[in-house]
């Protein structure tokens, strides 16, 4: 496919990096690093907006459900979570406590995790549609000893495992809060928190195994911040949506920290994934800057062009994708209906920020999750015992990042063995493997675990889904192998219909003559099965370990963060 060459329009500034070859400032160079060494997330995030020139711009736009709208302005949001800083304070919080939030995309979770900073805790978001188990394990793991939630959610998925929740002692509840926060004084002295203190312990989202807690210090908003400007090019006019909740580490670092610490408005809707209601957000609030995920993507392309045609869009300027691969046929789709190409980005939980991205000063190569952010060292290695040894370009490999940037985490929370393990020989390996091709531009093949070894080739699942998402018929997919005895694996495909279309022998035999058409006969799937919908994660990720497990009858292992689970 074609690589997407963008045009600036009138008016529209000029973007942060504007020549990759040429080179960045660095990581730090938007924080203001005290002489004294301390460093705290919400201080860059709102305690000094909320002494200079930006004190009254709008911070926060929050939309409930309703539809109705609060905003709350750089100096509010600072007054408020000093507010809240104070009452942790008060209840006996010291530093390096956990704070656990179980809320929806409600103030409260905002003001909570910015209090949590200043006050020298560590915040860990959960997902509000946990259920009672998933909750009990990462809160017993993390022995939390704060809690903020509300009534419902309370009653529903915390009061029946609170007997196995020792260590929690102080439960904050959203309905109670404003109260509180008025008993509070709205000033207070942020912690003097460093660099290498621990701020957020975040969940990874479980598509591989049992979630992982990584840790996250406070010295990893330089990169929150300085990802937001080269990657998302966040300029001071924006109104950016990040649509991922805080209970994914996107929803925390880019629908938290980065667009705070750039001093920009975002906007936090509390509603879910609803194709109309979000074009009219877009519309209503000029979105300029829109990151969200391949799911979602693909489901505003099956809603299709009409709502796009009723709504102006033309507030939005850099559209941007991460948390899987994102189909070709996507970035080229929104192209041709918004006038903007998505731009895949690629990190992870252990990373913290955008490690590798589209940039908007370079053209999109559809497919492509771009290059590594300046001053990031991405290669891609093999495993050869303990040594790893990088392979020749256009190989596929592990990908592996050169350790030290400021938002890598520090460990698996009480997991020093498995933390060690991905480490090893001067790397980060990330157990995804890519390609890269002679501009340096790199391409995602699978995680490491997904990917299929079928007669002497390795397949990567995104190839054989990408392509059967090009037949008419198909909503989604997924492929796994399925071991073999004279193969190895061969290809088995999971496919969801569009509507209109039925699973006969005849729609089977159409998707598998297509896919043979475009992979050919080695990687194209042997089987087919339909389902009604992929098993996805609350993330959007496909859990292909689940297809697999099930098509082998083998246990399902952790379904903690299965969606619909609860
Ligand atoms: P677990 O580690 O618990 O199995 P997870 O890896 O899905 O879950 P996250 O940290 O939320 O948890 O996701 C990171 C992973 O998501 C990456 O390692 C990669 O496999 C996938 N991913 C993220 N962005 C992209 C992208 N742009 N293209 C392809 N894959 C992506
Ligand atoms: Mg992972």
């Amino acid at each position: 496919m074609d690589a997407i060459l963008k045009t600036r329009r009138p008016g529209e500034p000029e973007p942060n990096l504007v020549d990759y070859e040429r080179g960045a400032p660095g990581w730090w160079s938007g924080i203001d690093r005290a002489a004294d060494g301390t460093l705290n997330i919400a201080e860059q995030a709102v305690g000094r907006h909320a002494r200079g020139p930006r004190r009254d711009h709008v911070a926060i736009r929050w939309i409930a459900k309703s539809g109705a709208v609060r905003d709350i302005t750089y100096r509010e949001l600072d007054a408020l979570s000093s507010r809240f800083a104070n009452a942790l304070v008060g209840l006996g919080l010291r530093r390096g406590d956990r704070v656990f939030a179980l809320t929806g995309r409600i103030p409260a979770l905002y003001l909570a995790a910015l209090g949590t900073f200043k006050a020298g805790g560590i915040f860990s978001p959960l997902f509000s549609a946990f259920g009672p188990e998933p909750v009990r394990s990462r809160m017993s793991l993390g022995e939390g000893r704060f809690l903020v939630t509300t009534e419902a959610l309370y009653a529903k998925k915390v009061a029946p495992i609170r007997d196995q929740l020792p260590a929690l002692e102080h439960v904050l509840l959203a309905e109670t809060l404003d109260a509180l926060l008025a008993g509070s004084s709205p000033d207070f002295a942020t912690a003097a928190t460093t660099e290498g203190d621990g701020a957020l312990l975040h969940f990874t989202s479980g598509t591989t195994g049992t979630p992982k807690g990584a840790l996250h210090v406070h010295g990893a908003v330089a990169m929150h911040d300085y990802t937001g400007r080269i990657a998302l090019d966040l300029h001071p006019d924006d109104i950016v949506w990040c649509t991922a909740d805080p209970g994914w580490v996107t929803g925390t670092s880019y629908g938290i920290i980065a667009p705070l610490t750039n001093g920009v408005t975002m906007i936090v809707d509390e509603a879910e994934f609803d194709a109309e209601r979000w074009y009219e957000l877009i519309e209503r609030h000029r979105v300029t800057v829109w990151y969200t995920a391949p799911t979602a993507i693909r489901m505003l392309m099956r809603a299709g062009r009409e709502p796009i045609a009723r709504h102006d869009l033309s507030s939005l300027r850099f559209l941007a994708s991460v948390g899987e691969p994102l189909n070709p046929d996507a970035v080229v789709w929104s192209q041709e209906a918004y006038g903007r190409p998505f731009h895949d980005n690629w990190w992870q939980t252990e990373t913290g920020a955008i490690m590798i991205a589209n940039y908007a000063s370079l053209p999109v190569r559809p497919g492509s999750m771009g290059r590594p952010i300046p001053g990031i060292g991405a290669a891609i290695v093999r495993r050869e015992g303990e040594r790893i040894v990088e392979v020749a370009t256009g190989e596929e490999g592990e990908l592996a990042l050169k350790p030290g940037w400021p938002s890598m985490f520090r460990e698996y929370w009480r997991d020093p063995e498995r933390t060690a393990k991905c480490f090893r020989d001067g790397w980060y390996l990330t157990g995804d493997l890519v390609k890269r091709d002679a501009d340096g531009y790199f391409w995602f093949v699978g995680r490491a675990d997904d990917v299929i070894k079928s007669a002497g080739h390795l397949i990567g699942p995104f190839e054989v889904e990408s392509a059967l998402l090009r037949h008419p018929a198909v909503a989604e997919a997924g492929a796994i192998g399925k071991p073999d005895p004279i193969v190895g694996d061969v290809v088995k495909a999971f496919v969801a219909l569009k509507p209109g279309f039925l699973p006969t022998e005849e729609t089977t035999r159409s998707i598998i003559a297509h896919a043979r058409k475009e992979l050919g006969p080695a990687v194209a799937p042997r089987e087919l099965a339909y389902l009604e919908t992929m098993p996805r994660t609350r993330t959007g990720k496909i859990m292909r370990r689940l297809l697999r497990a099930r098509e082998l009858g083998l246990p399902e292992g952790d379904t903690s963060t299965l969606e619909g689970s609860s």
